[in-house]
Parts: structure tokens; C-alpha cells; sequence
């Protein structure tokens, strides 16, 4: 798998309300900010990271 459809993968799974590890720390996990169906950012509940999706 390449590197846009792994990231196209984790959005698919995130927006479905799914636990995503984040790939920064490995350790937290992908949370909305706001609705997980409408939400244009997430961030990692462990370091913080965010993936942006403007
Ligand atoms: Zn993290």
C-alpha cells in the first residue's frame, strides 16, 4: 500500500468513528475535533499531533 492510500485508509476509519493509532507516537489514538463524520482535523490524545484535512 502507498502512502496516499494508507493516509486515504486512516481518514476512511476515522471518519467512520474507528480507533486509529496515531503514526506519530504509535501510542494515542486519532480523536475528532468535533463530529468524526464532518470534522476537518484530528488530533492525537497521547502527543498531541494534529492531521489537518483542508
Ligand atoms: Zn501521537
Amino acid at each position: 500500500m502507498n502512502e496516499v492510500e494508507e493516509l486515504f485508509q486512516r481518514i476512511k476509519k476515522m471518519r467512520n468513528g474507528e480507533e486509529v493509532i496515531c503514526n506519530h507516537c504509535k501510542k494515542g489514538v486519532m480523536i475528532p475535533v468535533g463530529d468524526c463524520k464532518t470534522t476537518k482535523c484530528f488530533r492525537c490524545d497521547n502527543c498531541g499531533t494534529r492531521l489537518n484535512m483542508d
